[in-house]
């Protein structure tokens, strides 16, 4: 449970080392959270520049000295404003759509690092990406091959490609691990995958540079990924030994953020470990593709909310606030922590009680947090943390609820990167049936 009375001034909040109370006022960076809430409105996503490059940071601190490439899981968070940071750092970016290959490139992205996940690729995905030039296709099935190689040759190219393969470590021992186990759609079987190999390098239209795999998200232990890497490079042994040269080893994202007391390793400490291995393994030479996403903005924001009304019952109490499911999908999706606190420690003259806080939205899913402490009164601001991913990428205009707008703070210098969506903005598809 979060008690921010008890928080000391000046503070960085735990895990969000950008996010820090200064004389008892919320801060991002050198912003008051406070003044945005005012001139801005709520709800309102915040981002923090400087964290978005710190955890850049700790995974090129990992990577220093060996051939890597980080390619930024856009999905994560897909604002062209986040985009052109990590662009401007020199990041790659993994996409899973064509649309979210149109955003890389009008946020300034390099083609040529980029590379294409997802189960269900379209031809015309295909077409568009060839053109564009990309790095890698991630291929997910033996079907997608097939299709990749006729799409390519009618363009008379050979597709760059990797094999996702599912590396199925031990459930029991991970269970939180929820794509790289054998019962779901990702990736193919590790006892496929030489066979799937043998085939995809006998096929006109591709290329084949490398093998990938993504075995999870909000990973919280290095173990799973150990166990992945070893099973990877047994397959990369017995594939070469078939004869088909693997450029790359790209062993996809997913580690995890601090959302409640979670404990994730350093993206730096984690990849010490894994090079150790690499290493040991006589693979220390490859070139590495990672593909982190919410471990490289989930922690950089905030939603700001303001609260509505105070709504006190016999067996509970709520919070309502001005943000909702449709802005924050993460706790009606996957009934997700995020930490709630407020904008402005002092001059609160609540009482703390325990609120259920949910958002306008008509649905009984609609919620927040739940069971938290808070000290509030109504038109006070909070912040929901941890708000940086899987939020705004995820959000939705249910309830003909416009989505928030999105600050970025550098600094003391706050940029827009979004404006808040208007009604007239959701309805500019839409047509009356004439007559
Ligand atoms: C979602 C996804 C990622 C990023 O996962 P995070 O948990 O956000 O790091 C990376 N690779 C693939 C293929 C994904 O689907």
């Amino acid at each position: 449970m979060n008690n921010p009375a008890n928080q000391a001034a000046s503070a960085a909040l735990p895990g969000h080392p950008f996010v820090a109370y200064r004389h008892d006022a919320l801060h991002v960076e050198d912003v008051a959270l406070s003044a945005l809430a005012q001139a801005h409105g709520t709800p309102l996503f915040v981002y923090s520049k400087a964290a978005m490059l710190s955890a850049l940071a700790a995974y090129q601190r990992g990577f220093a000295g060996r051939h890597a490439q980080i390619c930024y899981a856009m999905k994560a968070n897909s604002s062209l404003g986040v985009l052109q940071v990590f662009a401007q750092a020199g990041c790659g970016f993994d996409i899973v759509s064509g649309g979210e290959l149109e955003r890389v490139l009008a946020a300034g992205g390099d083609a040529q690092k980029i590379i294409f996940s997802g189960v269900g690729k379209t031809q015309a995905e295909m077409r568009q990406a060839l053109t564009a030039g990309i790095g890698c296709f991630n291929v997910e099935s033996e079907a997608e091959l097939d299709v990749l190689s006729g799409v390519a040759s009618a363009m008379k190219l050979r597709a760059p490609v990797s094999i996702r393969v599912n590396p199925n470590v031990d459930p029991k021992t991970h269970p939180y691990i929820s794509t790289g186990l054998k019962d779901n759609k990702f990736g193919v079987a590790h006892e496929d995958a030489l066979r799937i190999y043998r085939h995809a390098a006998s096929l006109q239209g591709l290329q084949v540079i490398g093998i990938d795999c993504h075995i999870g998200s909000q990973i919280t232990d290095a173990t799973p990924y150990l166990d992945a890497m070893d099973r990877i490079l047994d397959l990369v042994a017995a594939i070469e030994a078939a004869g088909i040269p693997l450029a790359h080893i790209d062993f996809g994202g997913g580690l995890g953020i601090n959302y409640n007391h979670d404990t994730p390793p350093a993206a730096d400490a984690l990849w010490r470990q894994l090079l150790a291995k690499l290493d040991a393994r006589g693979y220390g030479d490859k070139k590495l593709m990672i593909e982190p996403g919410r471990s490289l903005v989930g922690n950089a924001g905030v939603c700001l909310t303001e609260v509505l009304y105070l709504k006190p019952g016999e067996q509970k109490n709520f919070c309502i606030i001005d943000a909702a499911m449709n802005d924050l999908p993460r706790p009606s999706l996957y009934q997700a922590f995020h930490a709630i606190v407020p904008v402005a420690l002092q001059g609160n003259q609540a009482m703390a009680a325990t609120y259920d806080v949910v958002g306008p939205v008509c649905e009984s899913g609609d919620w927040i947090g739940r069971d938290r402490v808070l000290r509030v009164a109504a038109g006070e601001h909070l912040a929901v943390l941890s708000a940086g991913a899987y939020c705004m990428s995820m959000a939705s205009n249910y309830n003909t609820r416009g989505r928030a707008a999105e600050l970025l703070v550098d600094g003391s210098q706050v940029h827009l990167i979004r404006r808040r969506e208007t009604a007239q903005d959701q309805m500019r598809q839409e047509q009356l049936v004439a007559g």
